[in-house]
């Protein structure tokens, strides 16, 4: 399985700063294909990210995706401020990161509409990146696999073998932020636990379904994070934001 490593950049870096950071950041990945890198700017910068991206392919190897960070189910209509998967089709856009716990939070997201999402970025050739991942309320509570594991039932609902067309971020709400990952040992557990849950649920169709890491990883930690067998890649927040510090990571992937 490719591991994939992905940059959430959220409402971060204007059109001329996204050029500038793909400008520092592309080089450095030119033939490098052992991992999947996938960078998902805001929507304001994608067209500009896309047409640098395909510029950038015409000349070179690079093994660079482009993600939106969310997206509208429906193709068009009245849905003031939305982004539909055909706009992001248009921009050649390969991922969508889908249910993340800011858009649960700050939202109110709730499971059957991200559910409806992952359903529809599938039937676009858009691969989701279904985020899941319990508060510290919960984790102290002792139901961080229930969390999760109601999170993916609901979120995966109807899609059986399709599964192999999705990829999950367990992001513990309490890491993403605040500089306190989760333990490589936490981040196992929770991770093993939903690869056993996607492979019911998909009837053995999980293969190539990743299971990223996200909340805090940085260069200093992503090499302990990464030897877990469970621990297919990351999402990265705010160590993503500057090109030198997402190629280290992807580098401490490439060494372990
Ligand atoms: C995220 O928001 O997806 C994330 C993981 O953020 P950070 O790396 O900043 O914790």
């Amino acid at each position: 399985m490719k591991y994939l490593i992905a940059a959430n950049w959220k409402m971060h870096k204007t059109v001329a700063e996204t050029l500038e950071y793909l400008e520092i950041f592309l080089p450095s990945v030119k033939d490098l294909f052992a991992v999947d890198i996938m960078i998902a700017p805001p929507f304001t910068a994608l067209a500009s990210a896309s047409i640098k991206l395909d510029a950038a392919k015409k000349e070179g190897e690079y093994n660079v995706f482009l993600g939106a960070q969310n997206m509208f189910y429906a193709e068009k209509g009245a849905y003031t401020g939305e982004i539909s998967p055909l706009m992001l089709n248009e921009l050649n856009v390969d991922y969508v990161i889908v249910g993340h716990s800011e858009r649960r939070q700050i939202f109110g997201e709730k499971d059957n509409l991200i559910n409806n999402k992952v359903f529809s970025a599938i039937e676009h050739g858009i691969r989701p990146i279904l985020c899941v991942g319990e508060t510290l309320e919960e984790r102290e509570q002792g139901i961080t696999l229930k969390v999760v594991e109601n999170q993916i039932r609901k979120g995966l609902a109807g899609l059986g073998a399709d599964i192999q067309f999705v990829d999950i971020a367990y992001e513990p709400v309490w890491a993403i932020g605040t500089g306190k990952n989760a333990t490589p040992e936490q981040a196992e557990e929770v991770h093993r636990f939903i690869r056993s849950l996607i492979n019911e649920l998909s009837k053995g169709n999980d293969d190539k379904t990743r299971i990223l890491y996200g909340g805090s990883v940085k260069p200093e930690n992503a090499r302990d994070l990464i030897k877990q067998p469970n621990i297919n890649g990351f999402l990265v927040g705010s160590a993503s934001l500057d090109p030198k510090k997402f190629y280290q990571i992807i580098t401490e992937v490439l060494e372990v």
